[in-house]
Protein backbone atom coordinates (compact mmCIF):
# COMPACT_ATOMS: atom_id res chain seq x y z
CA UNK A 1 0.00 0.00 0.00
CA UNK A 2 1.82 3.47 -0.92
CA UNK A 3 1.54 6.00 1.39
CA UNK A 4 -1.44 8.28 0.75
CA UNK A 5 -0.30 11.68 2.31
CA UNK A 6 -3.19 13.19 4.75
CA UNK A 7 -3.96 16.33 6.46
CA UNK A 8 -4.41 15.60 9.79
CA UNK A 9 -6.09 17.65 12.59
CA UNK A 10 -4.64 16.51 16.19
CA UNK A 11 -6.86 18.44 19.01
CA UNK A 12 -6.10 17.44 22.56
CA UNK A 13 -6.20 18.96 26.05
CA UNK A 14 -2.67 18.66 26.97
CA UNK A 15 0.68 17.63 24.95
CA UNK A 16 4.03 16.84 25.85
CA UNK A 17 6.43 18.56 26.70
CA UNK A 18 3.82 21.81 27.45
CA UNK A 19 1.29 20.48 29.42
CA UNK A 20 0.84 16.92 30.67
CA UNK A 21 -1.67 15.48 33.58
CA UNK A 22 -0.86 11.57 32.43
CA UNK A 23 -0.78 9.46 29.34
CA UNK A 24 -2.78 11.05 27.28
CA UNK A 25 -0.36 14.40 27.15
CA UNK A 26 2.85 11.39 26.10
CA UNK A 27 0.76 10.27 23.12
CA UNK A 28 -0.41 13.66 21.64
CA UNK A 29 3.19 14.70 22.05
CA UNK A 30 4.76 11.78 20.56
CA UNK A 31 1.97 10.52 18.02
CA UNK A 32 1.81 13.08 15.64
CA UNK A 33 5.94 13.33 15.36
CA UNK A 34 5.44 9.58 14.32
CA UNK A 35 2.41 10.13 11.87
CA UNK A 36 4.61 13.59 10.11
CA UNK A 37 7.41 11.09 10.11
CA UNK A 38 4.87 8.63 7.87
CA UNK A 39 4.25 11.45 5.57
CA UNK A 40 1.30 12.82 6.94
CA UNK A 41 0.94 16.78 7.41
CA UNK A 42 -0.11 16.96 10.80
CA UNK A 43 -1.12 20.08 12.67
CA UNK A 44 -1.24 20.02 16.77
CA UNK A 45 -4.37 22.02 18.78
CA UNK A 46 -4.20 22.50 22.85
CA UNK A 47 -5.66 25.27 25.24
CA UNK A 48 -2.90 28.33 25.91
CA UNK A 49 -2.80 26.98 29.49
CA UNK A 50 -0.99 30.14 31.46
CA UNK A 51 1.77 28.19 32.98
CA UNK A 52 3.43 27.24 29.78
CA UNK A 53 6.70 29.35 29.25
CA UNK A 54 5.37 32.40 26.95
CA UNK A 55 8.87 32.62 25.64
CA UNK A 56 8.20 29.05 24.04
CA UNK A 57 5.38 30.15 21.61
CA UNK A 58 5.12 32.63 19.26
CA UNK A 59 2.01 35.02 19.05
CA UNK A 60 0.32 34.74 15.64
CA UNK A 61 -1.05 38.47 14.66
CA UNK A 62 -4.57 37.80 13.68
CA UNK A 63 -7.00 36.23 16.53
CA UNK A 64 -10.06 33.90 16.01
CA UNK A 65 -13.70 34.76 16.50
CA UNK A 66 -15.17 31.68 18.25
CA UNK A 67 -19.01 31.22 18.14
CA UNK A 68 -20.48 30.39 21.47
CA UNK A 69 -24.09 30.23 21.52
CA UNK A 70 -25.79 33.35 23.71
CA UNK A 71 -22.43 34.14 25.00
CA UNK A 72 -21.80 35.73 20.99
CA UNK A 73 -18.58 35.56 19.49
CA UNK A 74 -15.66 35.23 21.69
CA UNK A 75 -12.15 36.31 20.26
CA UNK A 76 -8.86 33.73 20.94
CA UNK A 77 -5.63 34.78 20.62
CA UNK A 78 -3.15 31.85 18.96
CA UNK A 79 0.56 30.83 19.61
CA UNK A 80 2.78 28.42 17.96
CA UNK A 81 5.80 26.65 18.33
CA UNK A 82 6.60 22.71 17.01
CA UNK A 83 7.17 19.21 18.46
CA UNK A 84 10.75 19.54 19.07
CA UNK A 85 12.40 16.37 16.60
CA UNK A 86 9.85 16.32 13.79
CA UNK A 87 8.97 20.23 13.11
CA UNK A 88 5.15 19.35 14.13
CA UNK A 89 3.38 22.65 13.91
CA UNK A 90 1.18 23.15 17.27
CA UNK A 91 -1.15 25.84 17.91
CA UNK A 92 -2.33 27.26 21.32
CA UNK A 93 -5.47 28.84 21.94
CA UNK A 94 -5.66 31.30 23.97
CA UNK A 95 -8.26 32.98 26.14
CA UNK A 96 -7.62 34.46 29.38
CA UNK A 97 -10.98 33.89 31.21
CA UNK A 98 -10.80 30.55 29.83
CA UNK A 99 -7.27 28.85 30.68
CA UNK A 100 -5.70 31.79 32.48
CA UNK A 101 -5.26 29.50 35.56
CA UNK A 102 -3.14 27.75 37.91
CA UNK A 103 -4.51 24.10 36.80
CA UNK A 104 -5.39 22.48 33.48
CA UNK A 105 -8.77 20.59 34.64
CA UNK A 106 -8.90 21.58 38.45
CA UNK A 107 -7.87 23.70 41.59
CA UNK A 108 -7.49 22.48 45.38
CA UNK A 109 -11.24 23.22 45.27
CA UNK A 110 -11.84 20.46 42.55
CA UNK A 111 -13.21 19.97 38.79
CA UNK A 112 -13.47 24.03 37.46
CA UNK A 113 -17.23 24.56 37.06
CA UNK A 114 -17.16 26.21 33.63
CA UNK A 115 -14.83 22.79 32.20
CA UNK A 116 -17.89 22.26 29.60
CA UNK A 117 -17.41 25.49 28.29
CA UNK A 118 -13.85 25.61 28.60
CA UNK A 119 -13.75 22.34 26.31
CA UNK A 120 -16.16 23.38 23.82
CA UNK A 121 -14.81 26.73 23.13
CA UNK A 122 -11.20 25.10 23.12
CA UNK A 123 -13.06 22.27 20.22
CA UNK A 124 -14.63 25.28 18.04
CA UNK A 125 -11.82 27.53 18.39
CA UNK A 126 -9.45 24.50 17.21
CA UNK A 127 -11.67 24.09 13.62
CA UNK A 128 -11.99 27.60 13.46
CA UNK A 129 -8.44 27.68 13.25
CA UNK A 130 -7.99 25.42 10.13
CA UNK A 131 -10.24 27.76 8.64
CA UNK A 132 -7.80 30.84 9.38
CA UNK A 133 -5.12 28.67 8.64
CA UNK A 134 -6.50 27.15 5.09
CA UNK A 135 -5.60 23.50 6.86
CA UNK A 136 -8.50 21.50 5.15
CA UNK A 137 -8.36 18.04 7.16
CA UNK A 138 -8.70 14.62 5.51
CA UNK A 139 -8.95 13.62 8.92
CA UNK A 140 -10.12 15.02 12.76
CA UNK A 141 -8.37 13.29 15.22
CA UNK A 142 -10.15 14.17 18.82
CA UNK A 143 -8.86 12.82 21.90
CA UNK A 144 -10.85 12.16 25.43
CA UNK A 145 -14.08 13.86 26.44
CA UNK A 146 -12.68 17.16 26.00
CA UNK A 147 -12.35 17.29 21.99
CA UNK A 148 -15.21 14.93 21.67
CA UNK A 149 -17.33 17.06 20.57
CA UNK A 150 -15.51 18.17 17.60
CA UNK A 151 -16.34 15.33 15.17
CA UNK A 152 -20.51 16.46 15.36
CA UNK A 153 -19.39 19.90 15.10
CA UNK A 154 -17.50 19.15 11.91
CA UNK A 155 -20.82 17.42 10.72
CA UNK A 156 -22.90 20.39 12.14
CA UNK A 157 -22.16 23.89 12.64
CA UNK A 158 -18.76 23.28 10.78
CA UNK A 159 -19.98 21.36 8.16
CA UNK A 160 -19.56 23.75 5.16
CA UNK A 161 -15.54 23.71 5.73
CA UNK A 162 -15.10 20.04 7.04
CA UNK A 163 -17.42 18.32 4.98
CA UNK A 164 -15.24 15.58 3.43
CA UNK A 165 -13.17 14.98 7.16
CA UNK A 166 -13.13 11.87 8.32
CA UNK A 167 -13.16 11.74 12.49
CA UNK A 168 -11.42 9.23 14.92
CA UNK A 169 -11.93 9.94 19.06
CA UNK A 170 -9.30 7.96 21.08
CA UNK A 171 -10.48 7.28 24.04
CA UNK A 172 -7.49 6.80 27.15
CA UNK A 173 -9.48 6.56 30.26
CA UNK A 174 -13.11 6.10 30.19
CA UNK A 175 -13.30 7.51 33.64
CA UNK A 176 -13.59 10.18 32.67
CA UNK A 177 -16.73 11.28 30.21
CA UNK A 178 -17.85 14.64 30.21
CA UNK A 179 -20.87 15.36 32.31
CA UNK A 180 -22.27 18.23 32.29
CA UNK A 181 -25.79 20.36 32.86
CA UNK A 182 -27.91 20.19 29.93
CA UNK A 183 -27.41 23.85 28.89
CA UNK A 184 -24.50 23.05 27.58
CA UNK A 185 -26.21 22.21 24.24
CA UNK A 186 -27.19 25.60 23.42
CA UNK A 187 -23.09 26.24 23.76
CA UNK A 188 -22.35 23.57 21.62
CA UNK A 189 -24.78 24.64 18.57
CA UNK A 190 -25.70 21.18 17.22
CA UNK A 191 -28.83 21.15 17.89
CA UNK A 192 -31.11 19.84 20.74
CA UNK A 193 -31.80 16.93 18.24
CA UNK A 194 -28.84 15.54 19.42
CA UNK A 195 -30.02 15.74 23.04
CA UNK A 196 -31.02 12.34 23.43
CA UNK A 197 -30.17 8.63 25.12
CA UNK A 198 -28.40 7.74 22.03
CA UNK A 199 -26.10 10.30 21.45
CA UNK A 200 -25.40 13.14 24.59
CA UNK A 201 -28.13 12.51 26.67
CA UNK A 202 -27.44 11.06 30.36
CA UNK A 203 -29.12 10.97 33.63
CA UNK A 204 -30.96 14.32 32.01
CA UNK A 205 -27.73 15.98 31.72
CA UNK A 206 -25.00 16.25 28.78
CA UNK A 207 -22.09 13.23 28.80
CA UNK A 208 -19.37 14.57 26.12
CA UNK A 209 -17.93 11.05 25.54
CA UNK A 210 -20.70 9.85 24.95
CA UNK A 211 -22.08 11.55 21.81
CA UNK A 212 -18.55 11.61 20.78
CA UNK A 213 -18.45 7.83 20.53
CA UNK A 214 -21.62 8.41 18.58
CA UNK A 215 -20.52 10.21 15.79
CA UNK A 216 -16.82 9.40 15.46
CA UNK A 217 -16.20 7.60 12.42
CA UNK A 218 -13.81 5.31 14.52
CA UNK A 219 -13.07 4.95 17.98
CA UNK A 220 -9.70 3.87 19.48
CA UNK A 221 -8.77 2.73 22.79
CA UNK A 222 -4.76 2.36 23.73
CA UNK A 223 -4.81 -1.44 24.42
CA UNK A 224 -6.56 -3.91 22.94
CA UNK A 225 -7.37 -5.44 26.11
CA UNK A 226 -9.19 -2.13 27.01
CA UNK A 227 -10.89 -2.40 23.80
CA UNK A 228 -12.86 -5.40 25.06
CA UNK A 229 -13.02 -4.64 29.01
CA UNK A 230 -14.71 -0.92 27.87
CA UNK A 231 -17.72 -3.26 26.92
CA UNK A 232 -17.81 -4.89 29.96
CA UNK A 233 -19.86 -3.98 33.01
CA UNK A 234 -16.82 -3.64 35.27
CA UNK A 235 -14.63 -1.49 33.04
CA UNK A 236 -17.16 0.52 31.24
CA UNK A 237 -18.57 3.20 33.48
CA UNK A 238 -21.77 2.88 32.45
CA UNK A 239 -21.01 3.18 28.64
CA UNK A 240 -20.39 -0.14 28.49
CA UNK A 241 -23.71 -0.93 26.21
CA UNK A 242 -23.14 2.06 24.34
CA UNK A 243 -19.80 1.12 24.03
CA UNK A 244 -20.85 -2.43 22.90
CA UNK A 245 -23.73 -0.96 19.89
CA UNK A 246 -20.47 0.97 18.31
CA UNK A 247 -17.96 -1.85 18.64
CA UNK A 248 -17.97 -2.42 14.69
CA UNK A 249 -15.87 1.01 15.01
CA UNK A 250 -13.70 0.37 17.59
CA UNK A 251 -9.99 -0.38 17.54
CA UNK A 252 -7.09 -1.07 20.21
CA UNK A 253 -3.73 0.38 19.36
CA UNK A 254 -0.96 0.24 22.10
CA UNK A 255 0.82 3.80 23.17
CA UNK A 256 4.34 3.43 21.93
CA UNK A 257 7.32 4.89 23.82
CA UNK A 258 9.28 8.08 23.11
CA UNK A 259 13.09 6.27 23.43
CA UNK A 260 14.45 9.47 22.74
CA UNK A 261 12.91 10.06 26.07
CA UNK A 262 12.70 7.26 27.96
CA UNK A 263 15.82 4.98 27.61
CA UNK A 264 18.97 4.21 29.65
CA UNK A 265 21.84 4.57 27.57
CA UNK A 266 20.58 8.32 26.63
CA UNK A 267 18.92 9.53 29.40
CA UNK A 268 20.50 12.67 31.03
CA UNK A 269 18.54 12.34 34.31
CA UNK A 270 19.84 9.36 35.75
CA UNK A 271 22.98 8.90 37.45
CA UNK A 272 24.86 6.73 35.37
CA UNK A 273 23.49 5.23 31.66
CA UNK A 274 23.55 1.95 30.89
CA UNK A 275 22.15 -0.71 28.98
CA UNK A 276 21.99 -4.18 27.65
CA UNK A 277 25.85 -5.58 28.21
CA UNK A 278 26.97 -2.62 30.32
CA UNK A 279 24.91 -2.66 33.27
CA UNK A 280 27.26 -0.71 35.96
CA UNK A 281 25.43 1.74 35.60
CA UNK A 282 21.88 0.40 36.90
CA UNK A 283 23.51 -0.42 40.05
CA UNK A 284 24.98 3.40 40.63
CA UNK A 285 21.75 4.39 39.91
CA UNK A 286 20.12 2.25 42.71
CA UNK A 287 22.92 3.61 45.11
CA UNK A 288 22.00 7.08 43.77
CA UNK A 289 18.03 6.48 44.32
CA UNK A 290 19.04 5.24 48.22
CA UNK A 291 20.88 7.98 48.94
CA UNK A 292 18.37 10.03 47.99
CA UNK A 293 15.73 8.51 49.90
CA UNK A 294 17.99 7.76 53.07
CA UNK A 295 17.56 4.32 52.81
CA UNK A 296 20.55 1.64 53.39
CA UNK A 297 23.17 1.68 50.56
CA UNK A 298 23.07 -2.15 49.21
CA UNK A 299 23.58 -4.28 45.95
CA UNK A 300 21.77 -7.21 46.98
CA UNK A 301 18.63 -5.71 48.70
CA UNK A 302 15.50 -5.91 46.40
CA UNK A 303 14.64 -2.38 45.24
CA UNK A 304 10.68 -1.88 44.18
CA UNK A 305 9.60 1.54 42.37
CA UNK A 306 6.32 3.20 42.53
CA UNK A 307 5.20 6.23 39.96
CA UNK A 308 1.58 7.14 39.23
CA UNK A 309 -1.04 9.00 40.07
CA UNK A 310 -2.37 8.48 43.89
CA UNK A 311 -5.89 7.12 42.43
CA UNK A 312 -7.68 3.91 43.26
CA UNK A 313 -7.12 3.14 39.50
CA UNK A 314 -3.61 2.75 40.25
CA UNK A 315 -4.47 0.46 42.66
CA UNK A 316 -2.97 2.13 45.66
CA UNK A 317 -5.55 0.74 48.32
CA UNK A 318 -4.00 -2.27 47.21
CA UNK A 319 -0.65 -1.14 48.12
CA UNK A 320 -1.49 0.85 51.07
CA UNK A 321 -3.08 -2.03 52.93
CA UNK A 322 -0.02 -4.95 52.74
CA UNK A 323 2.75 -1.84 53.03
CA UNK A 324 3.51 -2.73 56.09
CA UNK A 325 3.50 -6.94 55.44
CA UNK A 326 5.72 -6.21 52.20
CA UNK A 327 8.12 -4.00 54.07
CA UNK A 328 8.67 -6.87 56.35
CA UNK A 329 10.23 -8.72 54.40
CA UNK A 330 13.92 -7.64 53.53
CA UNK A 331 13.23 -4.85 50.23
CA UNK A 332 13.21 -0.87 50.20
CA UNK A 333 10.10 0.32 48.39
CA UNK A 334 9.97 3.57 46.86
CA UNK A 335 7.13 5.61 45.70
CA UNK A 336 6.47 8.82 43.56
CA UNK A 337 3.20 9.82 43.25
CA UNK A 338 0.12 12.87 43.87
CA UNK A 339 -3.49 12.55 44.17
CA UNK A 340 -5.82 11.70 47.15
CA UNK A 341 -5.33 13.25 50.26
CA UNK A 342 -5.55 10.20 52.08
CA UNK A 343 -2.80 8.55 50.57
CA UNK A 344 -0.54 11.47 50.98
CA UNK A 345 -1.15 10.81 54.33
CA UNK A 346 -0.75 7.22 54.66
CA UNK A 347 2.51 6.77 52.72
CA UNK A 348 3.81 9.97 54.57
CA UNK A 349 2.99 8.29 57.81
CA UNK A 350 4.99 5.08 56.71
CA UNK A 351 7.81 6.41 55.51
CA UNK A 352 8.22 8.11 59.31
CA UNK A 353 7.64 4.97 60.77
CA UNK A 354 9.92 2.14 57.87
CA UNK A 355 13.32 2.83 57.43
CA UNK A 356 13.32 0.85 54.26
CA UNK A 357 10.64 3.26 52.52
CA UNK A 358 11.03 6.27 50.51
CA UNK A 359 8.79 8.92 49.44
CA UNK A 360 8.41 11.81 47.33
CA UNK A 361 5.08 13.31 47.33
CA UNK A 362 4.82 15.57 44.27
CA UNK A 363 5.42 15.56 40.78
CA UNK A 364 8.73 14.88 39.35
CA UNK A 365 9.99 14.04 35.71
CA UNK A 366 13.64 13.63 36.80
CA UNK A 367 12.95 11.29 39.74
CA UNK A 368 10.71 9.21 37.79
CA UNK A 369 13.70 8.64 35.20
CA UNK A 370 16.04 8.20 38.38
CA UNK A 371 13.50 5.72 39.86
CA UNK A 372 13.18 3.68 36.80
CA UNK A 373 16.27 3.09 36.24
CA UNK A 374 17.71 2.65 39.98
CA UNK A 375 14.67 -0.42 40.71
CA UNK A 376 15.17 -3.75 40.27
CA UNK A 377 11.27 -4.13 40.02
CA UNK A 378 8.17 -1.59 39.16
CA UNK A 379 4.81 -1.88 41.14
CA UNK A 380 1.63 -1.61 39.20
CA UNK A 381 -1.32 -3.21 40.14
CA UNK A 382 -3.59 -1.09 38.88
CA UNK A 383 -7.49 -2.34 38.91
CA UNK A 384 -7.73 -0.96 35.39
CA UNK A 385 -5.04 0.33 33.02
CA UNK A 386 -6.48 1.71 29.42
CA UNK A 387 -2.83 1.23 27.89
CA UNK A 388 -0.08 2.33 31.33
CA UNK A 389 3.76 3.54 30.27
CA UNK A 390 5.64 3.08 33.18
CA UNK A 391 5.72 -0.53 33.06
CA UNK A 392 6.85 -0.22 29.48
CA UNK A 393 9.25 2.06 30.13
CA UNK A 394 10.34 0.28 33.03
CA UNK A 395 11.13 -2.68 30.31
CA UNK A 396 13.79 -0.24 28.60
CA UNK A 397 15.31 0.46 31.97
CA UNK A 398 15.14 -3.92 32.73
CA UNK A 399 12.91 -2.75 35.84
CA UNK A 400 10.78 -5.90 35.91
CA UNK A 401 7.36 -4.72 36.30
CA UNK A 402 4.62 -6.31 38.87
CA UNK A 403 1.81 -5.69 37.07
CA UNK A 404 -2.32 -6.66 37.59
CA UNK A 405 -3.78 -8.62 34.14
CA UNK A 406 -5.40 -5.94 33.25
CA UNK A 407 -5.81 -3.62 30.16
CA UNK A 408 -2.43 -1.99 28.98
CA UNK A 409 -0.40 -3.88 31.34
CA UNK A 410 -2.47 -7.59 30.80
CA UNK A 411 -0.97 -6.75 26.82
CA UNK A 412 2.24 -5.92 27.18
CA UNK A 413 3.29 -8.11 30.05
CA UNK A 414 3.84 -11.87 29.86
CA UNK A 415 4.24 -13.61 33.03
CA UNK A 416 7.72 -15.44 33.96
CA UNK A 417 7.32 -19.09 33.19
CA UNK A 418 10.36 -20.87 35.32
CA UNK A 419 9.97 -24.00 33.65
CA UNK A 420 10.14 -22.26 29.97
CA UNK A 421 12.18 -19.37 30.76
CA UNK A 422 9.56 -16.94 29.15
CA UNK A 423 8.17 -13.89 30.28
CA UNK A 424 9.36 -10.57 30.68
CA UNK A 425 7.41 -9.71 34.45
CA UNK A 426 5.47 -10.88 37.09
CA UNK A 427 1.14 -10.70 36.80
CA UNK A 428 -1.18 -11.66 38.88
CA UNK A 429 -5.42 -11.53 38.14
CA UNK A 430 -7.44 -10.78 41.17
CA UNK A 431 -7.55 -7.53 42.51
CA UNK A 432 -7.04 -8.80 46.21
CA UNK A 433 -3.92 -7.43 48.59
CA UNK A 434 -3.10 -11.66 48.66
CA UNK A 435 -3.26 -11.64 45.07
CA UNK A 436 -0.59 -8.79 45.38
CA UNK A 437 1.29 -10.04 48.39
CA UNK A 438 2.33 -13.29 46.97
CA UNK A 439 3.45 -12.00 43.71
CA UNK A 440 5.91 -9.61 45.31
CA UNK A 441 7.05 -12.47 47.50
CA UNK A 442 7.40 -14.74 44.48
CA UNK A 443 9.36 -11.79 42.54
CA UNK A 444 11.49 -11.16 45.65
CA UNK A 445 12.14 -14.75 46.02
CA UNK A 446 13.44 -15.19 42.28
CA UNK A 447 15.33 -12.02 43.13
CA UNK A 448 17.34 -13.56 45.68
CA UNK A 449 17.22 -17.21 44.93
CA UNK A 450 16.93 -17.74 40.91
CA UNK A 451 19.54 -15.08 40.12
CA UNK A 452 20.39 -16.16 36.52
CA UNK A 453 16.08 -16.35 35.48
CA UNK A 454 16.14 -13.01 36.71
CA UNK A 455 19.13 -11.68 34.75
CA UNK A 456 17.70 -13.30 31.47
CA UNK A 457 14.22 -12.05 32.37
CA UNK A 458 15.69 -8.45 32.34
CA UNK A 459 17.86 -8.74 29.26
CA UNK A 460 14.72 -10.07 27.48
CA UNK A 461 12.84 -6.57 28.48
CA UNK A 462 15.42 -4.35 27.66
CA UNK A 463 15.45 -6.17 24.10
CA UNK A 464 11.73 -5.15 23.91
CA UNK A 465 10.58 -2.63 21.33
CA UNK A 466 7.21 -0.67 21.80
CA UNK A 467 7.57 2.20 19.30
CA UNK A 468 5.53 4.97 17.79
CA UNK A 469 6.22 4.05 14.57
CA UNK A 470 4.54 0.71 14.61
CA UNK A 471 1.42 2.43 16.65
CA UNK A 472 0.82 5.33 13.99
CA UNK A 473 0.92 2.57 10.78
CA UNK A 474 -2.47 1.03 12.63
CA UNK A 475 -4.02 4.47 13.48
CA UNK A 476 -2.93 5.26 9.68
CA UNK A 477 -4.67 1.95 9.13
CA UNK A 478 -7.36 3.84 10.24
CA UNK A 479 -7.47 6.55 8.87
CA UNK A 480 -7.21 4.95 5.51
CA UNK A 481 -10.36 2.79 6.00
CA UNK A 482 -12.96 5.41 7.23
CA UNK A 483 -11.62 7.77 4.46
CA UNK A 484 -12.82 4.75 2.22
CA UNK A 485 -9.17 4.40 0.87
CA UNK A 486 -8.89 0.62 2.11
CA UNK A 487 -11.80 -1.85 1.74
CA UNK A 488 -10.72 -4.11 4.45
CA UNK A 489 -11.31 -3.21 7.63
CA UNK A 490 -7.81 -3.24 10.01
CA UNK A 491 -6.82 -5.96 12.36
CA UNK A 492 -5.44 -3.83 14.88
P1 LIG B 1 -2.19 7.79 33.56
O1 LIG B 1 -2.33 8.47 32.23
O2 LIG B 1 -3.38 6.99 33.96
O3 LIG B 1 -1.77 8.71 34.66
P2 LIG B 1 0.05 6.37 32.34
O4 LIG B 1 0.92 5.28 32.87
O5 LIG B 1 -0.58 6.16 31.01
O6 LIG B 1 -1.03 6.69 33.46
O7 LIG B 1 0.91 7.70 32.24
C1 LIG B 1 1.37 8.36 33.37
C2 LIG B 1 2.51 9.26 32.98
O8 LIG B 1 2.67 10.26 33.99
C3 LIG B 1 3.83 8.54 32.92
O9 LIG B 1 4.65 9.16 31.96
C4 LIG B 1 4.39 8.74 34.33
O10 LIG B 1 5.78 8.66 34.38
C5 LIG B 1 3.91 10.12 34.65
N1 LIG B 1 3.72 10.39 36.08
C6 LIG B 1 2.65 10.07 36.84
N2 LIG B 1 2.81 10.53 38.10
C7 LIG B 1 3.99 11.17 38.13
C8 LIG B 1 4.72 11.87 39.16
N3 LIG B 1 4.24 11.99 40.39
N4 LIG B 1 5.90 12.41 38.83
C9 LIG B 1 6.39 12.28 37.56
N5 LIG B 1 5.76 11.63 36.56
C10 LIG B 1 4.57 11.08 36.84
Amino acid sequence: MGTRKLNILFVASEVVPFAKTGGLADVAGALPKALKALGHNIIVVMPRYYKIDPSKLTKLESPLGVPMGAMGELWAGVYTSTLSGNNVPIYFIDHERYFGRGGLYEDHDGSYEDNGNRFVFFSKAALQLCKMLSFTPDIIHANDWHTAIVPLLAKTRFVHDFANAKSVLTIHNLQHQGHFHKNLMDLMEVGWEHFNAREFESFNGVNLLKGGIMHADAITTVSKKYADEIQTREFGFGLEGHIRAHSEKLFGILNGVDYDEWNPSVDNLIAQKFDVGDMDGKLTCKHDIQRHFNLEVRDDVPLIGFVGRFAEQKGISLIAGIIHGLLDMDIQIVMLGAGEKWAEEFFSDVATHRSNFGLHVGYSDALAHSIEAASDMFLMPSLFEPCGLNQIYSLRYGTLPIVRATGGLDDTIQNFDEDHEHGNGFKFFDATQEALYYTVLWAVNIYKNDKKSFLDMQERAMKQHFGWDDSAKSYEAVYNYILGFEAEKPSV
